[in-house]
């Protein structure tokens, strides 16, 4: 059976209250055996860390404080999580990033609270699963500071151009995570798909939204992780056993091993 990795899947979303025994059931069903769980601020990490500990062979923690969740208090948000990060620890510092789609009016509070999360990233030694919504030359420009050079991890959902890719592939600590955009006819671009290079690109779903064709506009969960690795498989004209190994591969790199 093919293995895949869904690398980022927000099951503490109240979307998967009632029947998140289901939904992971039916992600090893179709051979998604590992799950990344980001928490998105100081109060959701705790069903993170629930969750995470009750499926403990298949869920593994992120925590982080999400671009769209920095509050004006979030200097005390920071201080709760990094308590949370030590006393429990975590696989990776996520989800973290900026974003100027939705949140433009906090994008310098959001930058404080990036560059202070990019720290802990390199305090802790952990990779970070990177929000980077309309700001990716933003986002990539700080990763490539000197302050910030060594850090790893993923630009999620990405979203950006041919330039943008190559950009993001010239910092060898990068990978790019890859989910439902792909299937959208509006959008990741076709060249961008055959331009991944996919020993550095990891797949994800970013459940419970953005689900794949022809799933799009309904509750998206790990178990359509193989239906984005078709398009993939389809688009660079490769088995879908090859671009499962292959994410597969990058995404245990990313993690280091830790969910192997
Ligand atoms: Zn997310």
């Amino acid at each position: 059976m093919l293995h895949w990795i869904d690398t980022h899947a927000h099951l503490q979303d109240e979307a998967f209250a009632s029947d998140y025994d289901a939904v992971i059931a039916r992600a090893q069903a179709v051979g998604v055996k590992k799950i990344v769980l980001p928490a998105c601020n100081e109060k959701d990490q705790h069903r993170v860390l629930e969750l995470c500990a009750e499926y403990s062979t298949t869920c593994y923690a992120a925590l982080g404080l999400h671009p769209g969740e920095v509050g004006e208090d979030f200097e005390q948000q920071l201080a709760e999580i990094q308590r949370t990060l030590e006393k429990q620890g975590a696989i990776a510092i996520g989800e973290i990033g900026l974003d100027a789609f939705h949140y433009q009016d906090s994008l310098d509070k959001q930058l404080l609270v990036f560059e202070q999360q990019l720290e802990w990233a390199k305090y802790y030694n952990l990779p970070v699963l990177i929000h980077a919504r309309n700001t990716i030359d933003l986002v990539l420009a700080k990763l490539e500071t000197r302050e910030f050079r060594s850090v790893t991890g993923v630009l999620h959902a990405f979203e950006g151009t041919l330039e943008q890719l190559a950009r993001t592939m010239k910092n060898d600590n990068l990978m790019v995570g890859i989910g439902g955009l792909a299937t959208f006819k509006n959008g990741l671009k076709e060249d961008v798909l055959r331009a991944l290079d996919l020993s550095r690109t990891v797949m994800e779903t970013d459940s419970p939204y953005l689900a794949p064709t022809p799933h799009r506009g309904k509750r998206n969960e790990p178990a359509y992780i193989p239906v984005t690795g078709t398009r993939l498989a389809e688009v660079r004209a490769l088995p879908l056993d090859a671009v499962a190994q292959s994410t597969t591969t990058a995404a245990l790199q990313l993690f280091r091993g830790v969910i192997a």
